[in-house]
């Protein structure tokens, strides 16, 4: 009954686990026998040398071997049940303290041999807490548990590191040998990788730090292969297309541009105008990232990349990740585009049923230029007469595959990505290596400071005497709050219950709150208030996170900000100071762990987007960073995306020259792939278009 299917075995049938333990492997996200094989250990610790007593220093994690001296179970005086056995051997005693366990006691007989292994700490004798053991049965046997190599895994309440470790020995044992390998002979040859099945099982039980280490290069070579696999095929498919919709501007576009914007653009904002003039202009669709910080002026690309499309007779779409966004770009471009005659229509969640029905209809007549909205424009029933260009604002909040579902609205669009997470340019290459970038990397002048303070939950009332002097001056206030509703402890604090307090507070100012759950049509009335300036407080969650553009905005407020990832809190204070109001972040805060002050700090010591970035990478770890579909890669189960770089890049020369070899995966020996990035990455093969 043994086969390839038996991966997608229920892991209730796993030797050892059964329908109890089943669930807590659920909750691990652990359903199948694949599932659970691809549940790497989070580390290892090395017990293949047991030590005789006189060997265990303090301050180390050891394996120890010795003889049960003594055991017994006490009470201490916090009445905390304490099983402890004194160890001898060679050279010393040692005591093994294990807390609320007293069941262990039946285990141990004085006389036993035993193995312990854990961290060595002093406490009058030197003693070893909580470790693991096991009682050596005559002759010393083999044991998963010490005397190897030893995998620590994510656990979960109710299941135990030996359970676990038992379970995965049994799954790995028997059903490692079924997993394919997605790799060629050729490939493995080149890159000297050992072959799949023989990683995984040395990824869980390695034989020696060797294989350990074997088994991770091959891991994290396939891991980045796969990812520039599906970037490459998608390159491939570019350039196959032999028929984009060149779209060539009028030699004074930009002027025109000019003469609308109430500011003068920057150099950057017109070299980056540029790139995209030219791209527009070929044959071949544009497939261009812009990246520039909070700020920076990407709108106004955007609003060329829309105009060149416009004034060529073709129709624009720009998805954006918030419906706020989307209303608040739907205002601003109405306006610039209304001299240019063009009009614009607005596609979200909670549009009234007839509006909506109108909108949908004036699209696919080409009866609107450009429709602005969210991911609703990726929708069934959604489409165009003849879509010239796809804008994508604030990608990094998009999937990889939502990404490459827009353009799919049209034949071959041009394409523009627009993303305030600065990326370190050898990343960006590698990340996005489908794709030309452009840096936005100049702020328009006349930008206002912003001063950034973390203060302790205390100091609350100063803070609002600083608001007080804001709004008075005419100026406006963000309050931002990790929740909606409290619900969690009250101290927490959280938008509603923050927004009834300042309305107390500051009531002849006008306090208004906005948050995800409100009906679209409240949502709009308050921005447009705060907008107007009749609201001077404006309590919100992160939905105001991304792109929200209010230039008398001169307080960004966080409050409870050690909950908020440190790009997350930049993107935040990029929303104030952004006409040349001077103006203050406030972070009010306790960070209780070493992370949180962390990056407290680092937003309180630097303004550049590309330094926090890069602080945030490091602090939370790439896994973090980027690892969620939200940031637009699949998680990386293994790899790690700054460590590993070197791998990064032979893994990416390798998938281009495959993805040139044969570019829909056509060869029998490649199907295994084919069949993963199916899986991982939604790739289907779209038919070429050679019409
Ligand atoms: P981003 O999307 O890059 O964060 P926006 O496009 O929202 O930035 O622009 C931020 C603010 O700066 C807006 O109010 C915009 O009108 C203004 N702005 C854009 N370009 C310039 C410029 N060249 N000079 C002055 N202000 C500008
Ligand atoms: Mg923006």
């Amino acid at each position: 009954m043994e086969s390839p299917n038996s991966l997608a075995t229920p892991v209730q049938y796993v030797k050892g686990v059964g329908p109890k333990r089943a669930d807590l492997l659920h909750r691990l996200g652990l359903d199948t026998v694949e599932e659970l094989l691809y549940f790497f250990p989070m580390r290892h610790e090395d017990r293949s040398r047991i030590l005789d007593i006189c060997g265990a220093r303090e301050g180390e994690t050891a394996t120890v071997r010795g003889k049960v001296l003594s055991a017994g179970v006490r009470t201490t005086k916090t009445g905390i049940s304490l099983f402890q056995a004194s160890v001898g051997g060679k050279g010393g005693v040692l005591d093994a303290v294990w807390y609320n366990q007293p069941y262990l006691r039946s285990q141990f007989t004085v006389g036993d041999e035993v193995i312990l292994s854990g961290k060595v700490v002093r406490y009058g004798r030197l003693q070893i807490v909580n470790p693991d053991f096991e009682i050596v049965s005559g002759e010393a046997q083999k044991s998963l548990h010490l005397g190897r190599i030893v995998p620590i895994y994510h656990l979960t309440e109710g299941l135990a590191q030996k359970s676990l470790r038992n379970i995965m020995f049994g799954a790995v044992s028997r059903y490692a040998r079924f997993l394919p390998d997605p790799l060629t002979p050729e490939i493995m040859r080149r890159q000297r990788l050992v072959d799949h099945s023989a990683s995984v099982r040395n990824i869980h039980f390695p034989a020696s730090q060797r294989h350990l280490e074997a088994a991770r290069r091959r891991l994290v070579f396939e891991e980045f292969f796969l990812l520039q696999l599906a970037l490459a095929l998608r390159r491939e498919e570019r350039e196959r297309v032999r028929h984009g919709l060149p779209q060539e501007a009028a030699r004074d576009l930009i002027d025109q541009l000019k003469g609308v914007l109430p500011f003068e653009l920057t150099r950057a904002q017109v070299r980056v105008m540029d790139e995209i003039r030219l791209d527009m202009a070929k044959d071949r669709p544009m497939n261009r990232l812009v990246h520039g910080d909070v700020g920076s002026g990407k709108t106004a690309v955007a609003l060329f990349a829309a105009l060149v499309s416009i004034t060529r007779g073709f129709q624009a779409a720009l998805m954006v990740p918030t419906e706020i966004l989307a209303e608040q770009h739907y205002i601003t471009l109405s306006r610039f585009l209304y001299p240019f005659q063009a009009r614009v229509g607005l596609l979200v969640q909670g549009l009234h049923p007839a509006r909506l029905a109108e909108t949908l209809e004036d699209a696919r007549q080409g009866n609107v230029d450009l429709i602005v909205g969210t991911h609703k424009l990726i929708q069934e029933g959604v489409g165009f007469k003849n879509l010239g260009l796809v804008i994508v604002d604030e990608q990094h909040k998009f999937g990889v595959a939502q990404r490459g579902l827009l353009p799919a609205k049209g034949r071959s669009p041009h394409s523009l990505i627009m993303t305030a997470t600065p990326i370190p340019r050898t990343l960006a290459l590698t990340l996005y290596g489908d794709l030309d970038v452009s840096a936005l990397d100049e702020m328009p002048s006349g930008r206002g400071s912003v001063m950034t303070c973390w203060v302790e939950p205390a100091e609350r009332e100063e803070i609002y005497r600083l608001m007080r002097e804001e709004v008075e001056r005419g100026h406006q206030v963000f309050v931002v709050y990790p929740a909606i509703e409290g619900g969690g402890p009250a101290a927490l604090g959280d938008a509603q219950s923050g927004y009834e307090k300042l309305k107390r507070l500051f009531s002849p100012y006008g306090v208004g709150l906005i948050h995800g759950r409100m009906p679209l049509g409240e949502r709009e009335k308050v921005l447009l208030e705060f907008r107007k300036a009749k609201v001077s407080v404006l309590v919100a969650t992160t939905v105001i996170e991304v792109g929200i553009d209010m230039p008398l905005a001169s307080m960004m407020v966080v409050e409870n900000a050690e909950r908020f990832g440190l790009s997350q809190l930049h993107q935040l204070r990029g929303r104030v100071g952004r006409a040349g109001i001077d103006s203050y972040c406030i972070l009010i805060g306790e960070a209780k762990t070493e992370a949180g002050r962390e990056r407290l700090n680092a937003l309180v010591e630097t303004q550049d987007g590309f330094q926090i970035a890069e602080r945030d990478l490091e602090i939370r770890g790439p896994g973090e960073f980027f690892g969620t579909r939200q940031h637009g890669l699949p998680p990386l189960r293994i790899g790690s995306i700054t460590k590993d770089m070197e791998f990064l890049e032979s893994a990416r020369d390798e998938a281009r020259a495959l993805a040139e070899r044969d570019p829909v995966l056509a060869d029998p020996p490649h199907a295994q792939l084919k069949a993963l990035l199916e899986r991982h990455y939604h790739l289907k093969q779209p038919a070429v278009e050679m019409s």
